[in-house]
């Protein structure tokens, strides 16, 4: 399988990840057991992949929103996959107001895509009033930063209107 080249060099945590992520797994019990051994993982309501134009290209609806996170859906992975030379990122957001940052999860999920994709992405997190995007600023496979936009993307209205 063609995205196991990029995984030489990281961690057992981060290979569970891919694995739960990858386009040759189901969403079954082995996401679930994953899911509860992250503390304070913020679930994700619902998210966009947005296009190197700014354009969104997918919307990720999760059914039932029960909250839910990236690696739970194969078909947001298809998308990332099939698309991974011409998306600038993924959105998605939090409940509550003020600048937000990411969960826990968030920042091994982001970690574990990129590496899976072979590319870095812009990870917009959008709360009731507020957006920031996130990005790896390295060096290790952790370091993320955030950054509070002044001016919201065009299609955070949608977001959160989705996210409802
Ligand atoms: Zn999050």
């Amino acid at each position: 399988m063609e995205t196991k080249e990029g995984f030489h060099g990281i961690g057992r945590r981060e290979r569970r990840i891919i694995e739960a992520v990858g386009p040759t797994r189901g969403c079954g019990g082995r996401r679930d057991r994953l899911a509860r051994e992250e503390e304070g993982g913020a679930m994700i309501e619902a998210g966009v992949v947005v296009d190197l134009e700014g354009v969104p290209l997918h919307w990720h609806l999760p059914a039932g929103r029960t909250g839910t996170s990236i690696p739970d859906s194969r078909e947001l992975w298809d998308v990332l996959w099939t698309n991974r030379e011409r998306i600038a990122g993924f959105a998605h957001t939090h409940p509550g107001h003020g600048v937000p940052g990411p969960s826990n999860e968030d920042v091994t999920t982001f970690s574990a895509v990129e590496l899976a994709l072979g590319r870095r992405l812009a990870w917009w997190i959008a709360s009731a009033d507020r957006v920031a995007v996130v990005r790896w600023i390295g060096p290790g496979n952790y370091d993320y930063g955030t950054e509070p936009l002044e001016t919201d993307p065009s299609w955070v209205d949608e977001l959160r209107r989705r996210s409802k």
